[in-house]
């Protein structure tokens, strides 16, 4: 999953860069309004960490940008100040959740894990599909049979991505980005690689491949 973190506070920003990459996702990072709105533009993303108070625009602004010109990308907004009257706006504006600071980042994590799963049609509790569930607090995939098979952090994020989108045909280039981050070096080979990984550790049946075309996650008993 790749999200984009708009945050100007360097030190919040940064941790907040590490608790993510440990949770899964490959992240984003921009420090001003007119960055943020740019980015979201020009990039497929999966959810928006947005802090309101941002420079060169803010982030409610930035928000009805997007709104407005169509784009609906989940959206968890930040606040410093908790009042009613800028959650109302924040939500009104768009957004699909809101966190006031000070908080915890195991809160931020379940909320944003909790609106990746709603924007993908999911209502259960925990990311799933077929009987194969994801315990991300333990990096774990849970088989049907309830056999638990420990990932690495780059597996967890391809997973997570696969189920997200059950039965869908996902391109390498699509894989990778859920993959990488915008400032590394990219190569969409290796998602052959951790695809093949995958297979051995969850079991053949699984992941098929589309030659030409990518890969998808499908029901091994079907
Ligand atoms: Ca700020």
């Amino acid at each position: 999953m790749r999200i984009l973190l708009a945050e100007d506070d360097v030190w919040l920003a940064e941790g907040l860069r590490q608790d993510l990459h440990k949770a899964g996702y490959a992240v984003d990072w921009v420090a001003d309004g007119n960055r943020a709105l740019a980015w979201g533009e020009g990039t497929e993303l999966d959810g928006v960490i947005l802090d309101l108070g941002l420079p060169g625009r803010s982030g409610l602004e930035v928000l009805q940008h997007w709104r407005r010109r169509g784009n609906r990308v989940p959206v968890l907004i930040l606040s410093a100040r908790h009042t009613w009257a800028e959650k109302v706006a924040g939500l009104k504006a768009g957004a699909d959740d809101y966190l006031a600071k000070p908080f915890s980042v195991e809160e931020l994590l379940a909320r944003l894990e909790a609106l990746l799963r709603r924007s993908h049609g999911q209502a259960g509790p925990e990311i799933g599909a077929f009987g194969l569930t994801l315990d991300v607090a333990s990096a774990q995939a849970v088989l049907p049979d309830g056999q638990r098979v420990q990932l690495t952090a780059t597996e967890l994020r391809l997973l997570r991505y696969f189920l997200l989108n059950p039965g869908r045909v996902l391109s390498k280039s699509q894989l990778a980005d859920r993959l990488y981050d915008w400032d590394a070096e990219r190569d969409s080979n290796v998602i052959e690689v951790y695809v093949r990984r995958l297979r051995d550790k969850l079991g053949a049946g699984w992941i098929e491949t589309r030659r030409g075309l990518g890969y998808l996650l499908r029901d091994p008993s079907q």
